[in-house]
């Protein structure tokens, strides 16, 4: 990969990186379509990156379609796609790990404790390893988007970062590969966060500016669905995530619901 990315380069052309973990939607397709605006060449990565999986979460049994996502990226006119696996990734002696001291102490960082590290790490990886010149990261990890931007900054790495709007499914639930693990009940009920969402962004266009009241009204939708359990919902600052509790200016609404034992996660920057 690094010497197919470096005969890019020397022939003067551009390259788009989107890392991916597979069983792709359309959601993933709209990095790659971002990525084609912004360079000659578009890469795509599939790898399943243990480093950010807690013991008791769903590596072994995260949705896989190799055959599949090849298929999706062709027709989408990718590149190249880079299929790393776990040996490659993290040879035995494997001991560097880059870690962000701020960013991980909120929302998903908080519930999930190696998560960012893990993702910072593996995308530090795969950076020098593809050598883009553009990356793109959906807004629907909006907290991992800001990480990455976060370790671009820090480390000096010379990659610009594109943020891609979450894409939805028709009713609204943000896509996600992890709604596959939804039964048709649970498919429904799963349209309580983006539900929340909503009716946080109509109280502040009619003037609400209190956090909490937001943020009540938001559970109270979140626990009128069944078999719903919230992780956090939270109003905050949209760089730096810290609690906003009167809103003077756009904020960044997260959620995290567990949904029968699918974990799903949201967010939406309400304006006032
Ligand atoms: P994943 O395969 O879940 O690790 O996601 C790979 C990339 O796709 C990340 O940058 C995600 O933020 C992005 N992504 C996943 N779902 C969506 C979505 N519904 N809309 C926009 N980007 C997404």
């Amino acid at each position: 990969m690094q010497r197919s990315s470096d005969l890019i380069r020397k022939g003067g052309k551009s390259i788009a990186f989107v890392p991916t973990m597979g069983f792709l939607h359309d959601g993933h397709l709209s990095l790659m379509k971002k990525g084609r605006e912004m360079a000659d060449v578009v890469i795509a990565s599939i790898f399943v990156n243990p480093a950010q999986f807690g013991p008791n979460e769903d590596l072994a049994s995260y949705p896989r379609n190799i055959d599949g996502d090849l298929n999706l990226l062709k027709k989408e006119g990718v590149d190249i796609v880079f299929l790393p696996n776990d040996k490659m990734m993290y040879p035995e002696g494997f001991q560097t790990y880059v870690e962000l001291k701020n960013l991980p102490n909120y929302l998903c960082g908080l519930s999930r404790p190696v998560f960012f590290r893990g993702v910072a790490s593996v995308v530090a990886k795969l950076f020098n390893i593809v050598k883009p010149h553009y990356a793109v990261f959906g807004k629907k990890d909006y907290q991992q988007y800001l990480v990455i931007k976060q370790m671009v900054k820090d480390l000096d790495f010379d990659i610009e970062i594109i943020g891609a709007s979450i894409i939805r499914e028709n009713d609204g639930l943000a896509m996600s590969s992890r709604n596959n693990y939804l039964n048709p009940k649970e498919r429904i009920h799963a349209l309580c966060l983006y539900r929340a969402l909503l009716k946080a962004s109509e109280l502040i266009r009619n003037g609400e500016r209190l956090s909490s009241e937001i943020i009540d009204e938001a559970v109270s939708i979140i626990k009128s669905y069944p078999d719903t359990e919230i992780d956090y919902i939270k109003i905050c600052d949209t760089e730096t995530l810290y609690d906003m509790e009167i809103i003077d200016r756009p904020v960044l609404m997260a959620l995290a619901v567990k949904v029968g034992q699918t974990r799903l996660i949201d967010n939406m920057i309400l304006n006032i």
